[in-house]
């Protein structure tokens, strides 16, 4: 059976760093990064509540069907201008868009509109791996597995692309995935370390507004 942590090629997980919303946060106000990139999914709102209330503070937020970072247009030439610090794959656990994908399973299905034919591209891999590990079975827990799946996929995509492997390879850049839970605002990370997400200790010190 497939893992999670089969989506990367070995050596790309050193570059993943689990670090909670506070710790970043802090990183922010004391200038020890100089500008995060969120990339995210459209429905979540209210993106910059994870961070202070600073609109001074250098926040780069890209907002697509899924979160996808091929859908990213323009990242390449900020990571390329080495003002960002870290990067940000955000999920959220109750993601419409993947919950679509993964249902929309036969081609009579996607036909009819356009957007569902993109959201079935985009969801595909995941789709296709929930398969290969869970059958036809659909529930909760697999639908989280789906959700945590995908962002890793995104993430190791971000990972691949050459100016972003570099930056990473140098220290320039840290790269973190984050899936907020949509019921209780809180964000869980992912350790390479554990293989899993988890909710890391300090994360309640800063919950974000219930908007999110
Ligand atoms: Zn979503």
């Amino acid at each position: 059976m497939k893992t999670l942590a089969s989506i990367f090629d070995g050596p790309l997980t050193r570059f993943i760093e689990p670090v909670s919303r506070c710790e970043l946060n802090q990183r922010l106000k004391t200038g020890k990064a100089t500008g995060v990139v969120v990339i995210c999914c459209s429905e979540l709102s209210n993106v910059n509540s994870l961070f202070p209330d600073d609109p001074n503070l250098p926040i780069f937020t890209w907002q697509n069907l899924g979160g996808c970072v091929s859908d990213s247009n323009g990242l390449e030439e900020l990571i390329a201008e080495k003002q960002i610090t870290d990067v940000v794959i955000l999920g959220h656990y109750g993601c419409e868009i993947i919950e679509v994908g993964l249902r929309c399973d036969s081609k009579e299905e996607v036909s009819e509109k356009k957007i569902y034919q993109e959201v079935a591209r985009r969801i595909a891999p995941t789709r296709g791996a929930m398969k290969e590990r869970f059958g036809d079975r659909f529930d909760k827990h697999i639908f989280q597995k789906a959700v945590e799946d995908f962002v890793l996929r995104e993430l190791a995509s971000l990972l691949k692309i050459p100016s972003v492997y570099n930056a990473a390879n140098e220290g320039q850049l840290r790269v973190h995935a984050w899936i907020n839970r949509d019921d209780t605002m809180e964000s869980a990370t992912y350790d390479p370390k554990t293989r899993t997400f988890w909710v890391l200790p300090d994360d309640d010190k800063c919950l974000p507004s219930r908007s999110l």
